[in-house]
This record gives structure tokens, sequence and C-alpha cells, in this order.
């Protein structure tokens, strides 16, 4: 019986569980999966009882995410690129650390129809999803990123991965967004504006007129399934997707991990998404 968990402080809104039960069922394997309030200062204390305790991993979200890097007995490359563990496998009492988050991105964009190869990306946001999306945009390829984000400093930091810059920092004022949008094949929001619970919305959506038909538009947030951007980018006839395939794939690409398995992708995240819309 695999002992599987999400660690994070909040966790009661966290969809981790219902996920990855539903994933566990569907592939036939044995696990529980719970979710475990944990104080940002407790990190450390946490990983000794995870093992003490048994556990064969765990999940990671805010505000572990960055402490659990240096406690890590061996990392991922992208995991140690983008400094952030969300996946800890316990195997023979060592930690291992992964990051599906960035690959998660990068399949859910995909399975969009939004291949970012060859493309000029516009990310609007410099928290730290932005950060992940903007390291696996330039692995996939994508021939230009521009970071637009309210706290410029915040942009500049997520350009550089490993000490190379990979995208350039921009402003969020509109002008400076309808500049960037034009020639523009896709946007992907990585800002909380538009998600439920938070406030603030975009005060001027006209950017999006600038972009190219063929374009995509692609927003992390999933709750609301459709937000303003998404709303007013359907009106104008783009191509759309909200966050819950990046949700969805970060955590079959997790389970991996933890089951050492290669699962059927295609599968779980029907079984994922089918849990997801009974629990809501
Ligand atoms: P974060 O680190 O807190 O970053 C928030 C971002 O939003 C920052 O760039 C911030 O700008 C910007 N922002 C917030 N309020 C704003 C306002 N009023 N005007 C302009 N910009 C504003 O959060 P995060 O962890 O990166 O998450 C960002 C979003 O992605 C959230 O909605 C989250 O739910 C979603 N997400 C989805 C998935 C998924 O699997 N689908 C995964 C991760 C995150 P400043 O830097 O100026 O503060």
């Amino acid at each position: 019986m695999r002992k599987l968990c999400v660690i994070g402080d909040p966790i009661a809104h966290s969809k981790s569980p219902v996920i990855q039960n539903a994933m566990l069922r569907a592939a036939g394997l044995e696990g529980e999966y719970t979710a475990c309030r944990v104080a940002g200062t407790d990190t450390a204390g946490w990983l000794e009882r995870a093992k003490r305790e048994v556990y064969d991993g765990f999940n990671a979200t805010m505000p572990h995410k960055e402490n659990l890097v240096s406690l890590m007995d061996w990392l991922s490359e992208d995991a140690r690129r983008l400094g952030a563990v969300n996946t800890v496998c316990i195997r023979e009492g060592k930690a291992c650390g992964y990051n599906t988050d960035g690959a998660g991105f990068l399949q859910a964009l995909r399975e969009a129809d939004m291949d970012p190869t060859g493309k000029t990306v516009l990310v609007l946001g410099a928290g730290g999803a932005a950060k992940a999306v903007v390291a696996k945009l330039a692995q996939a390829g994508a021939a230009d990123i521009a970071v637009a984000n309210r706290t410029l400093s915040r942009a500049q930091q997520v350009c550089r991965v490993d000490g190379q810059a990979v995208a350039h920092p921009a402003d969020f004022a509109p002008e400076t967004l309808c500049r960037l949008a034009r020639d523009c094949g896709l946007v992907v929001n990585c800002t909380s504006l538009g998600m439920t619970g938070t406030q603030g919305n975009f005060a001027d959506l006209s950017f999006l007129e600038q972009l190219s038909p063929g374009a995509g538009v692609f927003d992390l947030i999933y709750s609301p399934p459709c937000t303003p951007l998404l709303q007013r980018a359907q009106q104008l006839g783009l191509n759309t997707a909200n966050g819950l395939g990046m949700l969805v794939w970060q955590a079959v690409f997790a389970l991996e991990q933890f089951t050492q398995t290669k699962l059927d992708g295609a599968a779980m995240a029907a079984a994922a998404r089918k849990a997801l819309e009974e629990s809501l």
C-alpha cells in the first residue's frame, strides 16, 4: 500500500488528493493520497517525519517548493534549474526531488494545439509559476519570449534561467502589452488576475486584439474555468485553454515518479478530469 500526500499551508483547497486517488484507482495501483498541513517553518521537520512514517513520496505546494531544494539527496535537472521541488520520492531513506510543473505545462500546451516551438510568446506575470513556464518555453524552442510583469524586477529575475538570459522583461502597461502582442503566436497568463478568490482583473484586454488570427491564449488559472481573459480571447476567435490540463499533467508525471512506472497518461488525465468535475 503506497503512502502519499501533498503538503502545504494552506492545503484545504488542494485538488491533489482528488486527482491522485482517481489516478491510482484508474491505474489499478494500491495507495492512499492525503493532504497534510505543514507550516513553512517545518519543511525539514516534515521530511524527517515522512521518512520515519515510511511515506513513499509527497507533493509540495506553497510555501515549501523552494525550501525543499537544499534538503534533497538528489535533484532532477528541472528541479535544479528552477530551484523548486514539487514532487519528492523517498527511496531507501533518500529524498529525490523533482519538478513536474514545467513538463505538465508543456504537455497541456501541446494537448491544446499550442506547441510553442518557433513561436513568439508573451508571458504575463513573473511569480513561481511563470518561472517554470519561461524555462520550459525556452527549452521547447520558443523563438522569442517576453515576460511582462507589474513588478519589473521580478520579470528580470524570471528571464534568467541557470544564469542565462532566455527571455526579455517588460512592464505591464496596456500599451506595452499591445506592442508585445503584435505578431505574437501565444500568450500565457501566469498572473493571478481573474482567479476565483483573488482581487483584481485585467484593466484593459485590448492587447488581445493585436494577436495574429491563429494565436493561442493559455491561462494557468482553472477556477473559474473561463476567466475574463479567456472569454475575450474566445470572442475574438482565438484558440484558448485554461490551467486544468497543466494541473492534471503535472500530477500524472508526479505519479509516474512515485510509482516508477510509465503510465497511460491520456487515461490518467481522463480519470483525473472526471474526478475533478465530480468533486466541484
Ligand atoms: P505568485 O508567485 O503569487 O505570482 C502572482 C503573479 O500575479 C505575479 O506576477 C504578480 O505580479 C501578478 N499579479 C497579482 N496581482 C496583480 C495585479 N493586481 N496586477 C498585475 N499583476 C498582478 O503566484 P504563482 O504561484 O506564480 O501563480 C500564478 C497563477 O497561476 C495563480 O492563479 C495560480 O493559481 C496559477 N497556477 C496554476 C497552476 C496549474 O497547474 N494550472 C500551477 C501553478 C500556478 P507582481 O510580481 O507584480 O506581484
